[in-house]
């Protein structure tokens, strides 16, 4: 969900009013026919000819079908009209509706396009010819962010493996080991191997509640670990803090409010110490400048001086999945 917000930025950054094709004037009196509905079967051959353009001349030949597998595929789910764009295929979401622009969405399903009323398809697959490179980037990125993601689903069984502030916990089920209300023992490190997690569920136990003993477990460490580190930076910042909650959202790392209450999200145990307290930091640094503004990034900066590598560190970063 960071990504795609991102890259929406990223839209309205680059493109959102140099892409404003001027509407012709409309017929004053004749009623304008509405755009034909789509059917699914229009994807590919409805794409009405567009002017050759030196791009279009440069560009190989149709690629005849029994070569289109060799070709990137990015099909949106919800895909109606498709477009080669030099060597990939991009089936995409397209979408009239009132507004003055054509705007692009790449997202997590893929590229969106929304477009006026009145614009003609081949100025439509025109705009998106001319911004292929942009498109086909964001596609990539988007991608191979997605292929990260998978990669670090948890299969929860014994010996699962995870971060945890940024190093490598393996899980082993330890039913008989009394834990008392803690659920789960970090072992101390050996060698070079990762630490071991012993958690108090039964060998035979269902993947869900493996992960939901290695989450409490988890949430206990987070909300030990985040309060340590708002006292320590809360002073520096000459703030008070007055309340922690813990969050699982999906699409934001904390917040803070007037009132002293920081919300921080639990996953952020996967990550190392110095994103942790980043974080952190710019919560607490809320409670002084309520916004983004230059005083604001001096206000994290007296206190985490590299902020801006382990912000960046907070985007590219996979952390596991949950679900
Ligand atoms: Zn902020």
């Amino acid at each position: 969900m960071r990504g795609l917000l991102q890259f929406t930025m990223d839209l309205f950054e680059g493109l959102g009013s140099e892409f404003a094709p001027q509407p012709p004037a409309p017929p004053k009196r004749a009623k304008k026919p509405k755009p034909p509905m789509l059917p699914p079967a229009a994807v590919a051959p409805s794409t009405p000819p567009s002017p050759l353009t030196q791009e279009d001349r440069d560009a190989p030949p149709a690629v005849p079908l029994s070569d289109t597998l060799t070709l990137a595929n990015f099909v949106h789910p919800q895909a109606t009209r498709e477009v080669v764009l030099g060597s990939a295929r991009v089936a995409y979401e397209f979408k009239r509706g009132k507004r003055k622009t054509i705007g692009f969405l790449v997202g997590a399903e893929g590229l969106s396009v929304r477009a006026p009323r009145w614009v003609a398809l081949r100025d439509v697959d025109a705009a998106i010819r001319e911004k292929a490179d942009w498109i086909l980037r964001k596609l990539t990125e988007t991608q191979q962010r997605h292929a990260r993601v998978e990669a670090t689903r948890i299969d929860w069984k014994d010996g699962a493996e995870f971060p945890f502030m940024g190093e490598p916990v393996v899980i082993q089920l330890d039913p008989k080991h009394g834990f008392a209300s803690v659920g789960g023992t970090l072992d101390a490190a050996e060698g070079d191997g990762p630490r071991t997690l012993r958690l108090a569920v039964a060998q035979n136990a269902e993947p869900s509640q493996i992960r939901d003993a290695a989450q409490a477990w988890l949430m206990r460490q987070a909300r030990r670990l985040f309060i340590e580190r708002l006292d320590h930076f809360a002073p520096r910042l000459g703030v008070s803090w007055q309340k922690l909650s813990l969050s699982n959202a999906a699409t934001r790392w904390g917040s803070a409010s007037a009132d002293g209450s920081i919300r921080l999200n639990w996953r952020l145990i996967h990550f190392g110490l110095p994103v942790i307290d980043y974080v952190v930091a710019h919560e607490l640094a809320h409670l002084r400048v309520m916004d983004h503004s230059h005083r604001f990034w001096e206000t994290v900066e007296s206190v985490v001086p590299d902020y801006d590598v382990l912000r960046q560190k907070l985007k590219d970063e996979a952390v596991p999945r949950w679900s």
